[in-house]
């Protein structure tokens, strides 16, 4: 399974916004962007400002800060645009919906995971169950009253044991419930795209691929 193996923080760098790729390290002052918010790459200390982009030069990196905040690649990333295209509505709201529905990013909004990465390993590792079955598809899309829990044999884990200590701080967001004394989630319904927060601009992207 294909995924990122530039340094996440990089790749904040490239498109000067924080992507939160690193879980709780985003909230630090180690933040990356934070100490030097200039593009990486040889020199780039010494560039005080980030290069006059072209339109089409935003309008990509819209596109590619969606792409790095859901770990996705372009052929992925490019199928579910197209799927949002077929379905009837606003595309921009539509897609957004779609990358929010997917199974690693539910895991990570309930909180059992720091970042959308970490919860997409959880995944592929089988460790969570969706509607009582096993599952290890990051992509795969929840609807409403799915259920989301880990597996039994997970459980005895060390990094689940952990997580059950500090899951009472974490905040889900009001289309989830998530029950923390027996650490099981329910997509209580599909989000609005109004209701989804995001550090990039979805309406540009349907703007890149229309060209
Ligand atoms: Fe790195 Fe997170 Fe800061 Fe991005 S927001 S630069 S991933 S620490």
């Amino acid at each position: 399974m294909a995924r990122y193996i530039e340094a996440y923080c990089r790749l904040c760098r490239r498109t000067g916004t924080k992507l939160m790729l690193k879980g709780e390290r985003c909230f630090t002052a180690k933040c990356a962007l934070e100490r030097r918010n200039t593009p990486p790459g040889p020199h780039s200390s010494g560039k005080k400002r980030r290069p006059k982009v072209s339109e089409r030069g935003l309008q990509l990196m819209e596109k590619q800060k969606a792409k790095y905040t859901y770990g996705m690649f372009e052929r992925q990333f490019r199928r579910f645009f197209k799927e949002a295209t077929r379905m009837q509505g606003i595309t921009g709201g539509i897609l957004l919906v779609l990358l929010e529905r997917r199974l690693d990013n539910v895991v990570f909004r309930l909180g059992f995971a720091d970042s959308r990465s970490q919860a997409r390993q959880i995944v592929r590792h089988g460790h969570i169950k969706l509607n009582g079955h096993r599952t290890d598809v990051p992509s795969c899309l929840v609807k409403a009253d799915d259920v989301i829990e880990w597996r039994k044999e997970s459980t005895r884990s060390e990094y689940y044991k952990t997580l059950v200590e500090k899951i009472g701080d974490k905040d889900v967001p009001a289309w989830l419930s998530l029950e923390k004394e027996n650490m099981t989630g329910k997509v209580l319904s599909i989000p609005a795209a109004g209701e989804i927060r995001t550090n990039f601009n979805e309406k540009t992207i349907v703007e890149f691929y229309s060209r």
